[in-house]
């Protein structure tokens, strides 16, 4: 009845239903295959229907039909989450946003940028240099990745060095929403408005454009750096976090992952046993930091352009492509993402003790709150669940924050609390509760 109703309003509509199941099963899939626990919990979920939305006014036609008619709607950008985020979990209708990607504008005094919601963050990028300005958080799926799908489901990634985490205030300046009503309202939300949107995995809301802050564009200089010893690469990953260095990440990468991962064309092959860093670093910095990092033991391997290399950029070989090229080889393995303790050393060193060559480490230096800390993506051999859960304990107790990716809801992949904000947002935007069903904990929960 839904798909009927839907060509009767719009006939160019683009529209899947069980005439294409494979198109049905890929549409209702993302990346939550990394979790040996999300994959039994997610694999059969599909779409009945699939929306391909290449206007704002098919969004609202979509959002109301499926209200009208009490059928779930599920948001998908470009469908790279980790966690089945946009993966139907009561079925019915994928509302694809890919087509609605346009640029709409940049102011070019204030570096604003207004752009809709399906816009790939690769596209946006390249339509952004060429006018000097840069976007300032990317994942590591920059080239794949919706900038929609990034505010809706991620956190952070290339650039969290200096701008934080996507939740920070001032990384989000205003979002274009449409409600899931029987008459949908379009709404032009302010920052503060917009909040409770940000990182709700679009149970509260179809963002349809979003305003963003634009940085300067730099050409940052990509460095691969190899040490002989761990500690003096952490030594130096923690102690270039408070130099005056202009940087936009700092990887750390465990000998074990630097010996298989796929460096870049031109890189030299590691050493064995050799640990490695990854920097982005801006032009300026090169006169000094090559010799500030040979004094901490650091040899310089490799160096080139963003942009203009050969083979995969460092940014693919960061954050969770660390993990996907780890799993290429090795699919029984998966992985955690954590916060460290400060100092990091006593909290790394008790969990090498506890759990051995079974996790392997890699860490990501950000800025959270104002501070420089160091987070953590370590690979975890599987060993089931009641060893992932005395893991998780064990992370805990030494004092590290978890973001767990073994989870459905929004809070669970947090910090486990309730954001009566988001859950606010959705009786007021979603008040029969179709969007993205079953992902928002405090939803469920809610008396109403
Ligand atoms: P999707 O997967 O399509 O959607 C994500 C969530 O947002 C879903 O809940 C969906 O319903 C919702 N959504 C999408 N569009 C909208 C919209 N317009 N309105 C409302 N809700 C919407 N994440 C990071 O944060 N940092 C990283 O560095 C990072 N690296 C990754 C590396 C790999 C190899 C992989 C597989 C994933 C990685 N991710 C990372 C996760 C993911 O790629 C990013 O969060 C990405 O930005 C998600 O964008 P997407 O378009 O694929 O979103």
């Amino acid at each position: 009845a839904l798909a009927a109703e839907l060509r009767r309003l719009d006939s160019a509509l683009p529209l899947l239903g069980a005439e294409s199941p494979l198109e049905l099963e890929r549409l209702s899939r993302d990346y939550y295959d990394y979790s040996p626990v999300l994959v039994p919990l997610l694999q059969g979920c599909r779409a009945q229907l699939v929306a391909g939305a290449t206007t704002v006014e098919q969004v609202l036609l979509v959002a109301g039909a499926c209200a009208r008619q009490g059928v779930p709607l599920t948001v998908r950008g470009a469908g790279t989450g980790n966690y089945g985020q946009c993966v139907p979990l009561q079925g019915g209708l994928v509302l694809d946003l890919s087509g609605l990607n346009q640029l709409r504008q940049l102011d070019e005094a204030t570096g604003v940028l207004e752009v809709e919601a399906g816009a790939l963050m690769g596209a946006i990028e390249k339509q952004l240099a060429p006018r000097g300005r840069a976007l300032r958080l990317v994942p590591s799926t920059v080239r794949s990745a919706s900038i929609g799908g990034f505010i809706a489901g991620g956190s952070g990634g290339i650039g969290s060095l200096r701008w934080g985490f996507l939740r920070d205030p001032g990384n989000l300046l205003g979002l274009e929403v449409v409600t899931l009503e029987p008459e949908p309202r379009l709404l032009q939300l302010d920052a503060a408005a917009s909040a409770p949107l940000n990182h709700a995995y679009g149970t509260n809301g179809i963002i349809t454009a979003l305003r963003l802050p634009t940085s300067e564009a730099v050409v940052w200089q990509q460095l691969v750096v190899g040490f002989e010893q761990w500690g003096q690469a952490l030594a130096a990953a923690q102690a270039l976090t408070s130099t005056a260095f202009e940087l936009n990440a700092i990887t750390v990468l465990e000998a074990p992952l630097v010996s298989q991962l796929p460096w870049p064309a031109g890189c030299p092959a590691p050493e064995p046993g050799e640990q490695r860093l990854m920097l982005l670093a801006a032009p300026a910095a090169l006169e000094v930091l090559p010799s500030w990092l040979a004094a901490r033991g650091g040899a310089l391997r490799w160096q080139a352009p963003q942009g203009q290399s050969r083979g995969l950029p460092l940014r693919e070989l960061s954050w969770n492509h660390t993990t996907l090229h780890w799993r290429a080889q090795h699919p029984d393995w998966t992985y955690l993402q954590m916060l460290l303790p400060q100092p990091e050393a006593p909290c790394l060193e008790r969990l090498r003790e506890q759990w051995g060559d079974d996790l392997l480490w890699h860490l990501e230096a950000v800025r959270q709150q104002g501070a420089a800390r160091l987070a953590a993506l370590p690979l975890l051999r599987w060993r089931g669940e009641e060893a992932l859960q005395q893991l998780l304990d064990d992370c805990r107790r030494c004092g590290a924050v978890l973001f767990n990716p073994h989870v459905i809801s929004v809070e669970d992949g947090g910090l486990g609390v309730i954001d009566a904000d988001q859950v606010a947002a959705k009786a007021a935007y979603d008040p029969a509760g179709l969007l993205n069903p079953g992902k928002l904990r405090g939803w469920l929960n809610s008396p109403g």
